[in-house]
């Protein structure tokens, strides 16, 4: 007999035939449940990680979360929010938003969501959309100068509210992008810190969704029905090079999975002797000690491009 006409004979159930609908969907809504119960218990693992790593939050302060209305920086505020609850070490939030006077601003979406969720916030009306339109000409792109406005006033408004860290939502693959984009058209390796101090040296910028992957910033931002305000409203092209260099790892990451994460890793993982910075090692006045060096050279030996990448935030001086 063949296996098309066995089907349908009393006791053959689950050989090949499908599962009832009801069976289906409730099977696809615990399959669905458990993958969201991953991605929460990751994104919550890797931003309370890099919080630890980086001593990112102490004890008494007072983070102003900057919310733009994007995936991320709400995914920002939403996990810092959870972590909160569960941290030993207290510190406060307030959310900032910087109403750059687009038009088509939805003005009341981000108090909306913010009152929903009991966070203390702070809208900053500031028309930086008329200064930039009328320095830049139109079809140019407007983002350098509007982030550099941006950045003045969100320095400032941390040090009106008495905030001792300013959050901002990048993630992972914006530092290895942004590494990219220094190298090849910067000439520098220089990525974007988990945390540093601001230019104007007030402020310690902090950047807990450093490990996050940008992917799972998206699937968290669905789930969680964040009110997305669109990030084309003052009508700026994207950073053509941006664009293309995010392009480029994509499809590395598509042709060789696992490669983002491992470049990530590396630009905490740095061997400084094995650059070419001098003034990162001094090069010029080395000498043999005359004694084996555990950590020396094997400058002849085969390469260790297989050897286990260390954890991120880790730098291993050589
Ligand atoms: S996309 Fe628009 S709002 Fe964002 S930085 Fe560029 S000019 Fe400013």
């Amino acid at each position: 007999m063949s296996l098309e006409e066995r089907k349908g004979l009393p006791g053959d159930a689950g050989l090949d035939t499908p599962p009832a609908p009801d069976a289906q969907t409730e099977a696809a809504r615990t399959k669905h449940a458990y993958e969201i119960n991953k991605l929460s218990k990751r994104l919550h693992r890797q931003v309370g990680g890099a919080i630890i790593d980086f001593n990112m939050i102490e004890e008494g302060d007072k983070v102003m979360v900057c919310l733009s209305g994007g995936k991320d920086s709400y995914a920002m505020l939403d996990i810092l929010l959870s972590l909160r609850e569960r941290s030993p070490v207290k510190f406060e939030l307030v959310a900032v938003n910087l109403d750059q006077k687009q038009p088509g601003f939805p003005e009341h979406v981000l108090p909306d969501y913010l009152r929903s969720r009991g966070v203390p916030f702070h809208i900053e009306e500031q028309d930086t959309y008329s200064i930039v339109t009328s320095h830049i000409e139109p079809g140019k792109t407007m983002c350098s100068l509007c982030s550099r406005l941006r950045r003045g006033i969100l320095y400032r408004v941390a040090g009106e509210l008495g905030c001792t860290k300013i959050a901002l939502g990048h993630h992972r693959d914006d530092i290895v992008v942004t590494m990219f984009m220094n190298m090849f058209f910067g000439s520098r390796m220089k990525g974007m810190p988990a945390k540093l101090v601001s230019d104007d040296g007030r402020n310690v910028v902090i950047r807990p969704l450093a490990y996050v992957d940008e992917t799972d910033l998206v699937r968290w931002a669905e789930h969680r029905r964040f009110p997305i305000i669109p990030c084309t409203l003052c009508g700026s092209q994207d950073n053509l090079q941006r664009v293309q260099v995010k392009a480029m790892i994509r499809e590395w990451e598509k042709q060789h999975p696992g490669r983002i994460e491992n470049i990530f890793t590396a630009m905490g993982n740095i061997t400084p002797s094995h650059m070419m910075d001098r003034g990162l090692f001094p090069f010029t006045t080395i000498q043999a000690s005359g004694r084996p060096e555990p950590d020396g050279d094997i400058a002849f030996d085969a390469d260790e491009s297989c050897a286990t990448p260390a954890r991120p935030g880790v730098i291993r001086i050589a």
